[in-house]
């Protein structure tokens, strides 16, 4: 069973010249698709036509807590415009969230509830960053009645929080974070979440596994992320693959069966 890289930032520089070279490990690896979110609207027509560089990638489009002093209001409108005139390979809305290591957490909040409510109207899939804000995005979530599917992406927190997220049909992005022995809280909620919940990606560049320099994260460190996926769970590896493949077709609402070959 393939796996799905839900959530990495091809579209930057770390990349340039690299691409080709990392598809082809990546089919070789058996990664056969890869979601890019956008973070900023001076990104976003390098994130879409990455996407369309290559088979098996797609893409989202949002407006990401750490860039938000960039914009003016217009660019919700223009957000908005762009995800509805967006081609099949635009999946979602994001990411955007709260982030409280970085800036103003009440600016970072209106963002975020006009994101969500953009997703809302749109019944767009949400892929949310969240930095010690869990409590924060579910309160927000439920607020804005907000029903679609959506990605807490690297989730790292508490297993209450995890039940509380999972519990509301949010998924939960499994990252290289788990791969630190100190990482212990994140690592323990995720060997006790629901497997139906669990999502896996590299947030490449960013986030390096255990062993990895910072900044030279990439989607071919997916499979390592698997592995320890597999050590933390009771489920056997064909059975966490099985489900992993079917939880992200069901976050970006891909219809094609996961039982095809
Ligand atoms: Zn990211």
């Amino acid at each position: 069973m393939n796996l799905v890289d839900a959530h990495c930032h091809f579209d930057f520089p770390a990349f340039d010249n690299e691409r080709d070279s990392i598809m082809a490990a990546l089919a070789k690896a058996g990664v056969d698709r890869m979601v890019i979110p956008g973070v900023r609207q001076a990104d976003w027509g390098q994130v879409a036509s990455t996407a369309a560089s290559h088979e098996g990638l797609y893409y989202c489009l949002g407006i990401h807590p750490w860039f938000i002093d960039e914009h003016e209001r217009p660019a919700l409108d223009y957000l908005a415009q762009e995800l509805r005139a967006a081609p099949r390979n635009c999946v979602g809305l994001g990411e955007c969230g709260l982030d409280r290591l970085r800036g103003s957490l009440d600016k970072q909040q209106w963002w975020f509830e006009a994101q969500v409510e953009l997703a809302r109207d749109l019944d767009l899939p949400l892929v949310i960053h969240s930095v010690r804000t869990n409590d924060e995005v579910f309160d927000t979530l439920k607020k804005k009645r907000f029903q679609g599917p959506a990605l807490v992406h690297a989730f790292a927190g508490s297993e209450q929080q995890a039940r509380k997220l999972t519990e509301f049909g949010i998924f939960l992005g499994v990252s290289g974070i788990i791969t630190y022995d100190r990482a212990r809280k994140t690592t323990e909620a995720i060997a006790s979440a629901p497997l139906s919940s669990l999502i896996l990606e590299t947030d490449a560049p960013d986030m390096p596994p255990a062993g990895v320099e910072k900044g030279r994260n990439s989607p071919t460190r997916l499979p390592e992320i698997l592995s320890a996926l597999v050590k933390l769970r009771p489920e056997s590896e064909d059975v966490i693959r099985h489900a992993l493949r079917d939880n992200v077709y069901r976050l970006y609402r891909w219809r094609e069966s996961v039982d095809k070959p």
